[in-house]
């Protein structure tokens, strides 16, 4: 079994009701895509968006808490984002890392949270430019990935995201090279540490656009893409789901 290709949009802070608009596009545009499709849209809109997208693309949540109930204002639990019909759930991502904060240990609890709801936990990794600056880059991943990732982690319930913090949502991409060397030292890693390591899909993610979508899907072990901006419009995910 090879890992499954999925093309991922996180909507971020962004969207209303209106922009359900755009996944009607993208599922009449792109009707049978040749991998997984998955939108992680703001809290409010995962529901609605299941019941628009009627299993044929996947919806999920942004961030979970590594309680399923309590006195946790604000937060979100992995058993009412599969409730609301949700089957995946983003986290780890560098902006919760950053603005909340989130260590590794938070990290893997809340992937276990996801992975006991019956959600895809979907764990990002990434360098900022000064630990990349100071050759600190793999040594950054692999801490990251032995504190993210849960030992419950299998192919079916885990995607790993490596999101370079200086490439989200700047436009600048690593070279090919790059996102080779770190994805293959993610596939060493999970290989090493799980039995279906080999099959755990490895996206990458950070300013991917319809334009440099086929090169960085060339790279070996990047099985296909967290994208943030270029996911918002159906005019510009949707080339990306077709170059996957
Ligand atoms: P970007 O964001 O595609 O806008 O760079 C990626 C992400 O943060 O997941």
């Amino acid at each position: 079994m090879a890992p499954r290709k999925l093309a991922a949009g996180n909507w971020k802070m962004n969207g209303t009701l209106a922009a359900l608009a755009e996944i009607d596009q993208i599922l009449t545009e792109y009707p049978a895509p040749g991998c997984e499709v998955l939108i992680c849209p703001p809290a409010t809109l995962v529901q609605p968006m299941a019941a628009r997208a009627e299993g044929r693309l996947a919806v999920g949540g942004q961030d979970c808490h590594a309680k399923m109930s309590g006195a946790h204002t604000g937060d979100i639990a992995a058993t009412q984002l599969k409730d609301a019909g949700a089957s995946h759930v983003i986290v780890g991502h560098s902006e919760r890392r950053t603005d909340h904060a989130e260590t590794d240990a938070q990290v893997s609890a809340k992937s276990v949270a996801a992975h006991e709801a019956g959600l895809v936990a979907v764990i990002c990794v990434g360098e900022t430019e000064a630990q990349r600056d100071g050759g600190e880059t793999l040594d950054i991943i692999s801490a990251q990935l032995a504190g993210s990732v849960p030992d419950c982690a299998t192919a079916s319930n885990t995607v790993i995201a490596y999101e370079p913090v200086w490439a989200i949502g700047t436009g600048r991409t690593p070279t090919s090279e790059q996102i080779a060397e770190v994805h293959a030292l993610i596939r060493d890693r999970l290989v090493a540490r799980f039995d279906d390591g080999a099959d755990i899909a490895l996206l990458y993610g950070g300013s991917v656009k319809p334009g440099n979508a086929a090169e960085i899907f060339a790279i070996a072990h990047v099985d296909g893409a967290l994208v943030g901006g270029a996911s918002l419009k159906a005019a510009d995910f949707g080339p990306i789901i077709a170059a996957l």
